[in-house]
């Protein structure tokens, strides 16, 4: 089936507004700008024939689409965010097509010097002959996750044109605040009324994910002991040199620039010193709780060293829990992966299974209850300006919606 062209005026018209999370926003959505999208989404879900469309106080919208088979049969949702990333602007995204790309510079723009090719994104290797969308060198492109949210809604409006196509009651869900790591504080998995759901916000064709980080942020204060320079001997704590001392401590094999795969890291991101006082944030990433534990034990260990060499000083070391490995979670209905996979490989697709370095919507969902593994979208090079998707890829991606509808219905 060829959904490119629908799949395409969507993902334009979808990109073109600016829907940039903030992480230091203390309202939610974070930013206003986003409603203006999940209002279009709303609207838009409604003038396709979808079923009890609603846009509640967070800005969440869900929708339905009615089964076509009688009996009962579980309850599958489909989500995908709204929000682009603060790391790069989302102001005036002006998307290119890259037809039939032949293998060589994708000139994102000449004037700004941002080019793609395989040499610097070997993930676009395998896309020769595929239809690749950029922004224009200015701007991210928004295709994580407006990609997953034209898959979504193009998939749904294939649905209800169809109703032969037997399947079971399937849920929507847009969402804002993902990037921010906010999205679906507010959501109610309860009224949303799905056995399990399927974000569609991965990467490239065939990556399915059911695995993330185990995640805690780590906070360190020193408290010094400020005393005039002159006459500092033995009687001064420097906070600033203590702080600076224990993040020096810290094994440089376990920091994000030397790990990859399955290694976890500490970093240290927010420094702020004086003699006084010092603060240092950062966070803890690790995919095996266990090993996660045993990285903080080691920070502890560091920590209760520079308690003994430096006596004047107080320093307090504290964890907090951000988010958990979903794939316990999702192990639990072993179902949930297995109706994914078969889904990928009868859209012609290889599926490949692998952690993600990070978190996903659905990391918090699956231990909200309802198991959320994340579906490839097609793209590449996220939160950034060198973002492509491929329309081949997203055009899988719809086909791997299609199936999963299919799928639960058997
Ligand atoms: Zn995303």
């Amino acid at each position: 089936m060829d959904f490119k062209g629908r799949l395409y005026e969507r993902l334009e018209r979808y990109a073109k507004v600016d829907t940039q999370s903030d992480d230091r926003s203390q309202t939610f959505p974070s930013t206003k700008k986003q409603l203006t999208l999940l209002k279009m989404l709303s609207a838009e879900l409604k003038a396709i024939g979808a079923k009890k469309v609603k846009l509640d106080k967070y800005g969440y919208v869900t929708a339905e689409i009615p089964a076509t088979v009688k009996g009962k049969k579980p309850v599958i949702g489909f989500l995908a965010h709204v929000d682009t990333a603060p790391d790069a602007s989302g102001t005036g995204v002006k998307p290119q097509l890259h037809k039939a790309w032949k293998g060589g510079d994708i000139v994102i723009s000449r004037r700004h010097g941002v080019i793609l090719n395989v040499k610097n994104c070997p993930e676009l290797a395998s896309c020769r002959g595929e239809d690749i969308v950029t922004a224009s060198g200015d701007t991210l492109l928004g295709a994580d996750d407006k990609a997953g949210i034209a898959i979504i809604m193009t998939a749904a409006e294939h649905l209800l044109k169809h109703p032969e196509i037997p399947h079971g009651v399937l849920k929507i869900g847009f969402t804002p605040d993902e990037e921010v790591g906010q999205g679906v504080k507010y959501f109610n998995v309860k009224a949303f009324g799905a056995d399990c759901a399927y974000t569609f916000d991965g990467d490239v064709e065939g990556a399915v994910e059911e695995e993330t980080f185990n995640a805690d942020a780590v906070k360190i204060v020193v408290h010094g002991k400020s005393v005039h320079p002159g006459t500092a001997k033995g009687a001064m704590a420097n906070a600033a040199r203590i702080a600076a001392d224990i993040v020096t401590a810290w094994p440089v094999s376990m920091v994000p620039e030397t790990t990859t795969a399955r290694q976890g890291f500490i970093m240290f991101s927010d420094i702020t010193a004086g003699v006084e006082k010092a603060e240092v944030e950062g966070i803890a990433r690790e995919h095996d709780l266990k090993k996660l534990k045993a990285m903080e034990r080691r920070l502890e260990a560091i920590v209760a060293a520079a308690r003994r060499k430096y006596p004047l000083a107080k320093i307090e070391l504290s964890f907090r829990e951000q988010y958990r490995n979903m794939k316990g979670m999702i192990a639990k209905r072993p179902e949930v992966m297995r109706r994914l996979l078969a889904a990928v490989r009868k859209a012609g697709v290889k599926p490949h299974i692998k952690p993600v370095r990070g978190g996903t919507d659905g990391s918090r969902l699956s231990f909200m209850g309802l198991p959320t593994p994340n579906v490839f979208t097609g793209g590449y090079n996220y939160h950034g300006r060198y973002e492509w998707v491929s329309l081949d890829g997203m055009n899988k991606s719809a086909e791997v919606l299609l199936n999963l509808a299919r799928e639960w219905a058997e």
